[in-house]
């Protein structure tokens, strides 16, 4: 690993470093931008590293993320041979991966790369945006995947969901339902979670969210987080909500789904 170097980009979720390597050696057919050799956040309770794949449907005006959703193209891309190299040298060390992007899902190869992690002995976690149920499906039905984080952006109306993921929300609602449904009654572990973002979210959108999702095992709520560049510029400097707003929030979303946990 010692021909990693570090950059930062932004990012959706608390880690803001990534590696890539000092020149390109793509040698699969899984475009993999970012990768993240020890991470104690991406998965509770689990020491875990991080693929990030590049690209996504939504244009969330908060996303961190916004090189590998916009500019993907420009990044080099890193071998997923260098990637297990690491990853079987420090088995030991590591707990799972955790898939991430961008919007893994649309990834017609994330199969094959969720099948060799688990054939080479990791837990994987995928992260997702909800959008490709059939993915979805397919990953936690063939046992691809022991964990699924899904997003959930606003409560679940064309008018604000549009406005969370900065896209027509119209054709992607009733995708979101039924990636839902999955999650709800499939045997794989999960949970929805929110980033709850000034301008976008109030105690009451919270609710609603929570009703779309109500009986779930985990529902997780974390701070908007400022000062990294975000794809629409006017939320890089918005003030994240206080710790008393956070907890109206939470005290909120607890009324209904009882497994709420604050994070961040
Ligand atoms: S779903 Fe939104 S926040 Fe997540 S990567 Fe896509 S644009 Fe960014």
């Amino acid at each position: 690993m010692d021909s990693f170097r570090h950059f930062r980009v932004g990012f959706s979720a608390q880690q803001i470093r990534l590696h890539t390597v000092k020149y390109s050696l793509a040698s699969t057919q899984m475009e993999i931008k970012g990768f993240i050799d020890i991470s104690f956040s991406d998965w509770d309770s689990r020491v875990s590293s991080v693929i990030f794949l590049p690209k996504c449907n939504f244009r969330c005006p908060f996303c961190y993320n916004k090189n590998l959703v916009l500019e993907s193209d420009t990044m080099p891309t890193i071998a997923y041979d260098r990637i297990k190299e690491y990853l079987e040298t420090n088995k030991k060390w590591i707990d799972g991966v955790v898939i991430t992007g961008g919007e893994p899902t649309n990834h017609e190869d994330l199969p094959s790369l969720c099948s060799d992690l688990k054939r080479i002995g990791f837990s994987v976690k995928l992260d997702t945006n909800g959008t490709n149920p059939a993915m979805i499906r397919k990953l936690t039905e063939d046992n691809m995947a022991d964990y699924v984080a899904l997003d959930l952006k606003a409560p679940l109306t064309e008018e604000e969901y549009s406005k969370a993921c900065g896209v027509s929300a119209a054709g992607f609602l009733d995708r979101i339902r039924e990636a839902i449904q999955i999650l709800l009654w499939g045997n794989v572990d999960y949970e929805f979670r929110t980033t709850v973002v000034p301008t976008l979210h109030q105690a009451e959108d919270v609710e609603r969210i929570c009703q779309a999702v109500k009986g779930c095992r985990k529902y997780a709520l974390q701070n908007y987080k400022s000062d990294v560049e975000t794809i629409d510029p006017r939320f890089q400097d918005l003030k994240p909500f206080s710790t008393a707003e956070m907890e109206a929030f939470f005290q909120a979303a607890k009324k209904i789904v009882p497994h709420t946990i604050l994070r961040g």
